[in-house]
């Protein structure tokens, strides 16, 4: 097949992404602006030698915020681990946006890219980062003119000195989003995950200690630190604490990113953010964590949804995009889908995945499953996968066994 030149593929890609958006992107808060709203302040103290970076350590771990890029392991601990690594240490920041049914990293990008940026320099700056690595997803054409051009912006006119900022281009592909991926595909090789340990925190991008974050835990450092870790625990429901970004699609009247406490359950998030179920749709069932957190029946809608709660039911909520079925839906199509786009994605390093998604494909088009084969792959593909994509996998065809067996009878 001949290779499409990058200029053409970009000239489609942006014909294709302006009709589906069928409006046009927000207008961002630009450098100048961000900067008259008391923007950068912070930084410029930090680099001042205003505040302690022990400090912001301490206040980052206090406050709990997670890695909402789906992972949920503590920001704060993170930052410790990399600050004791020995310099020089790197961060690779993750836009690769491409989670089915994820969406929110580029709706708070493409509106305030700058909060992004600050958080992104302060983490480098508590942690003694020498370089900043953003990578952002290659079909976000949009976001990556408005980067370039609002980093452009910052560099100019610097509110005080700053380490090198790179954004990287992403290669396409889904499993580019998986860290050590990321970190193999800005190194310029083919994106494939690595075995660990190590972990990329000790031998990361370039072989070095590497501060590794998703887009929105960066969004939330300014916030933080700013107003306080006891602000952000403030937020949630059912002992859980702190804000969630949903990416809220399907059977609803009102999809997007909504902005809500941890711990919601998704009743209170069709009912209290989405306007209610779309008129004639009876809710049937919903993905808690887009391709891979499984699939749960609508009687199971009074779960908190966060980091932890739905494990013990085969799901979890990921990077917390929430796609919500209807009576109109079939949940093993929707695996059948799903399994789809894992052997499509997999990146073909290792047999259980490469070979399994597409045996996996093959048994869910038959009429009737056949469920004692399906388990066995499961458990091979889970128990010997090398990363998550083939782990989490077969997680919607074992939800389909477990919560809906009439479909499959
Ligand atoms: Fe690649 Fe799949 Fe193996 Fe991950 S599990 S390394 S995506 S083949």
């Amino acid at each position: 097949q001949k290779p499409i030149e990058h200029a053409k593929a970009d000239r489609v890609l942006r014909a294709v992404e302006r009709r589906d958006l069928k409006d046009t992107p927000p207008k961002c808060v630009t450098y100048k602006e961000y900067r008259a709203q008391g923007g950068y302040r912070l930084l410029a103290e930090c680099l001042a030698g205003k505040h302690d970076p022990e400090q912001l350590v301490k206040v980052m771990e206090d406050s709990g915020l997670k890695g909402l890029g789906g992972a949920g392991f503590p920001a704060g601990r993170k930052w410790r681990i990399v600050r004791s690594e020995p310099a020089p240490r790197m961060m690779a920041v993750n836009i690769d946006e491409g989670e089915p049914g994820t969406f929110k990293d580029r709706y708070y990008l493409e509106r305030d890219p700058h909060r992004f940026l600050e958080g992104a320099i302060i983490a480098a700056w508590v942690c003694g980062v020498s370089e900043i690595y953003i990578y952002l997803r290659d079909e976000y054409h949009g976001c990556r003119e408005m980067l370039a051009r609002e980093l452009e912006a910052l560099k100019k006119n610097p509110p005080c000195a700053l380490p090198p900022i790179y954004l990287r281009r992403g290669a396409g592909a889904y499993i580019c989003g998986e860290e050590s991926a990321m970190i193999e595909s800005i190194e310029g090789k083919r994106g494939m995950p690595r075995l660990r340990p190590p972990y990329v925190a000790q031998v990361g991008l370039f072989g070095l200690p590497t501060l590794e974050h998703n887009f929105e835990t960066l969004y939330w450092v300014r916030d933080i630190l700013e107003k306080g870790a006891a602000w952000y625990t403030s937020h949630g429901r059912r002992g859980r604490t702190g804000l969630r970004s949903f990416s809220v699609s399907g059977r609803v009247k009102k999809p997007g990113v909504k902005l809500a406490p941890a711990g919601i359950t998704v009743k209170e998030l069709i009912d209290e953010y989405c306007g209610g179920m779309l008129d004639g749709h009876e809710f049937y069932a919903y993905l808690p964590g887009g391709a891979s957190g499984g699939i749960l029946p609508a009687s199971m809608g009074d779960l908190p949804l966060d980091f932890g709660t739905l494990e013990p039911y085969g799901c979890f909520v990921g990077s917390m995009a929430v796609i919500v079925l209807s009576d109109k839906d079939k949940a093993r199509d929707a695996a059948r889908n799903l399994m789809a786009f894992f052997h499509d994605e997999s990146c073909g390093q290792c047999t259980p995945c490469r070979v399994g998604t597409a045996k996996a494909l093959a048994l869910l088009e038959q009429p009737k499953w056949n469920v004692p084969l399906l388990e066995e792959l499961s458990r091979a593909m889970m128990d010997a996968s090398i990363c998550g994509l083939g782990q989490a996998a077969p997680n919607p065809v074992k939800s389909v066994i477990k919560f809906f067996p009439k479909e499959i009878e």
